[in-house]
């Protein structure tokens, strides 16, 4: 008996190179899922509008109806979206992320043979990143410096709290809860135990902010204790069959990741150290063009291009629509279509071998030709 499943998954094209590389990545996905399943398993997709397309067409770069649709829905992929500059607009992406409480930013690191690296063994990176998308500095809770809102809160801080502050300071707060930082953590964890990973690396720098990163440190080990006794134990501990936590100073762990990364699997992390610290690995194995990532809450993951909107090479047939093409294919692992993900990976490895790259990767594989976005999807494809 045949049983044919089709998932809903909506696309967002995003700005800039955000066409091209979905252009190209999309027919890719299909062909992978036809070639898997045979018609058996397919996804349905459907366009929604946002940023500059969507401004174009509705005046609004977030329109409702977009909002309306991601309320209700459980997929979606996204190119990358350009920040207005001037029009007192906050990055859209990070409204995506706060509006549908898309709490963890979950990017996989590793490395493709025959990609020139900047670091002498780039095959012993193999890492996931649980990067907390909600919290932190991130959150938008900051003044500009002689503000009256700064004015106050520093007025407050100095009067009520006796800080010592320059009254002209700009101002920003770094909330981070046990909650969220647990629901971070907790997912790490589960993936780790599920894909049976050795070890769960919390990374902060509470040495210095105790209350702040030191708290997703003590919160993360409480999680550990309260919800995974027997499973998870802590470094130094008999490990056999489990996984092990521990935890590592963010400047530390940056030199570890250069050093070491064979001793590490999956990192939880805050926002701000998530966000330097995925770029930086990305960097060991290719950089962001390859580098996949999702957004995830508890009901609605947002898939995405890990790069931005690279405005100097848009339109012009350069960029390399690797990192949403292997998005893709995340999401599809993700979503009981893994033999297509499979396959979309063994592709990328062809492509790479075939050396017939965009000219992001021209330069980091010797001897090889460099070819445009839509040509680079098509080797893949073929
Ligand atoms: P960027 O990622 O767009 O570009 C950084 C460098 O990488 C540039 O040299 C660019 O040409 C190159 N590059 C990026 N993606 C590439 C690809 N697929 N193929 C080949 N080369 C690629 O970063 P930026 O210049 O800091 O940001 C530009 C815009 O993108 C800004 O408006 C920013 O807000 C936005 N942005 C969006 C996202 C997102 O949607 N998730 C992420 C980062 C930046």
């Amino acid at each position: 008996e045949i049983i044919l499943s089709t998932k809903k998954v909506y696309f967002i094209e995003g700005d800039g190179i955000g066409p091209e590389v979905w252009g190209a990545a999309r027919p890719v996905i299909d062909a992978a899922l036809e070639k898997a399943y045979g018609g058996e398993k397919t996804i349905e997709w459907t366009e929604l509008l946002a940023g500059e397309k969507a401004y174009a067409e509705t005046g609004e770069y977030l329109p409702q109806v977009t909002l309306d649709t991601l309320a209700k829905a459980e997929l979606a992929i996204k190119g990358p979206l350009q920040t207005p500059v001037g029009k007192g607009i906050r990055s859209l992406n990070v409204t995506l992320r706060q509006v549908f409480d898309l709490y963890a930013c979950i990017r996989p690191i590793r490395y493709f043979e025959g990609i020139e690296s900047p670091v002498k063994r780039p095959d012993l990176v193999d890492i996931v990143v649980f990067r907390e998308n909600t919290e932190d500095v991130y959150a938008g809770i900051e003044w500009s410096s002689a503000s009256p809102e700064a004015k106050r809160v520093i007025d407050f801080l100095v009067d009520e709290m006796g800080a010592k502050i320059d009254p002209t300071a700009g101002v920003g707060i770094k909330p981070i809860t046990p909650a969220g930082s647990k629901r971070l953590v907790r997912r790490a964890i589960d993936y780790a135990i599920d894909q049976n990973r050795e070890s769960v690396t919390l990374v902060h720098k509470g040495n210095i902010m105790k209350f702040t990163e030191g708290g997703f440190r003590q919160w993360g080990y409480d999680l550990a204790e309260e919800e995974y006794a027997g499973k998870v134990v802590k470094e130094g501990e008999d490990a056999a069959g489990k996984v092990v936590i521990n935890d590592r100073i963010a400047d530390a762990m940056f030199q570890e990741l250069l050093m070491r990364p064979e001793q590490y699997s999956v990192v939880a992390t805050t926002n701000l150290n998530g966000d330097y610290l995925s770029d930086a690995l990305a960097a060991q194995v290719g950089g962001l063009g390859l580098a996949p990532g999702v957004n995830m809450g508890d009901k609605l993951a947002i898939y995405e291009a890990t790069h931005g909107t690279a405005p100097t090479i848009a339109g012009k047939d350069l960029a390399n629509p690797g990192s949403i093409l292997l998005s893709g294919a995340m999401l599809l692992e993700n979503n009981g279509m893994g033999e297509a993900a499979v396959l979309i990976k063994n592709a990328v490895e062809k492509a790479l071998a075939a050396k017939k790259v965009t000219v992001d990767l021209a330069g980091q594989i010797s001897g090889a030709e460099q070819v445009g976005c839509k040509a680079f999807g098509e080797i893949i494809l073929a």
